[in-house]
């Protein structure tokens, strides 16, 4: 692969977590020689001007993507066809279009009809995040060492699909290609279901009478304490996630009912055997993570070290 060229213009629409961390690592490794943003709220982009990180940042998109020769969508899922009305008409002749969507059917099957005939249009979805939201959450080392997996529309070019692989190694991402349905189904296992169990268990913790708020909170120190950080992600983002990945997340949802009966049988008839196995074969999985350089094997007594913006890079903490 030749080496990569940098973007004269770069369009960030939406300048949460995601926009301003690519906006943070594109200005520091020199991937464009400008980088703008459009954001709905004058708050949001006002904060993406005062830290520097955008030279323009604009209300209407359509003004953000004129001359863009690299879009990226960065809003919630909900926000896409709207987004796309406004920037068709602008969008650039060979430009690049991609985004950062955590599901990626609904893109290709939403987005991709309304993408001029000679716009490079490549979904895209970085596996990095944290629980935080807003420009001033992002960090330059957000998809450093972890998968950014560009779900390319096939017949597509591999001119523009190489020079958004070398953006993404670039920003220090390690680049999958896959099918768009292909990364909705193991996304709805490794991600969404595991968000949805987070809600579901905070949710009822909140919701029992007999355990208060107050104690709730006092005594999370054991695994409730990491289910409310995935809990706390942002309500937007995840229900469009949810409404985005339905069949997926059903299907898997599906099956996790089926294996949790099971554990509740063996609980019931002390079946200790199938607990003690299922268990030791978690812990292996557990050990696969760590042994891929996913996340540490340092035990986590609350991130002491996690400054209050939240900025800590810890791997595999999503
Ligand atoms: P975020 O921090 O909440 O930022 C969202 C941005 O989109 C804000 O700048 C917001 O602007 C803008 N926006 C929202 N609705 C809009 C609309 N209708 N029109 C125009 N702009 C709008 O969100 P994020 O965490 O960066 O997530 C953005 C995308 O990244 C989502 O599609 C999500 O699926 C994907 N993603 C997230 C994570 C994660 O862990 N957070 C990881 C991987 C991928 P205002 O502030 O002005 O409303």
């Amino acid at each position: 692969m030749t080496e990569f060229t940098p973007f004269r213009r770069l369009a960030l629409i939406g300048i949460g977590l995601i926009g301003s961390s690519i906006a943070r690592i594109a200005a520091r490794e020199g991937l464009a020689e400008t980088i703008v943003c459009a954001a709905r709220r004058e708050e949001t982009r006002t904060k993406a001007l005062q830290l520097g990180i955008v030279s323009e940042a604009h209300l209407d998109p359509a003004e953000a993507v004129k001359g863009a020769d690299c879009v990226i969508l960065c809003t919630p899922l909900g926000a896409y066809a709207e987004v796309m009305q406004r920037v068709a008409p602008h969008l650039q002749a060979g430009a690049i279009l991609s985004d950062v969507g955590s599901v990626k059917a609904c893109v290709v099957r939403d987005v991709g009809p309304l993408v001029p005939e000679d716009v490079h249009f490549i979904p895209g979805h970085p596996v990095a995040g944290t629980e935080h939201s807003g420009p001033e959450a992002g960090f330059a080392e957000l998809f450093k060492g972890r998968w950014c997996i560009l779900t390319p529309i096939p017949g597509g070019e591999q001119a523009p699909l190489d020079r958004l692989i070398r953006f993404w190694t670039k920003a220090g991402s390690k680049v999958e290609v896959m099918e768009a349905r292909h990364h909705d189904l193991v996304l709805a296992i490794t991600s969404h279901l595991p968000h949805l169990i987070a809600y579901n268990i905070v949710g009822t913790a909140d919701d029992l009478a007999t355990v208060t708020k107050g104690e709730v909170i006092h005594y999370s120190a054991g695994g409730f304490r990491d289910f409310t950080r995935i809990a706390a992600s942002d309500p937007t983002m995840w229900r469009d996630i949810f409404l985005n990945n339905r069949e997926a997340v059903l299907e898997m949802l599906g099956r996790f009912s089926e294996d949790l009966a099971l554990l509740q049988r063996a609980i019931r008839w002390g079946d200790g055997e199938t607990l003690f196995n299922l268990f030791t074969r978690t812990r292996a999985i557990r050990r696969a993570i760590i042994d891929e350089g996913q996340d540490i094997a340092a035990p986590d007594f609350g991130r002491q070290a996690t400054p209050k913006n939240g900025k800590a890079n810890e791997p595999g903490k999503k």
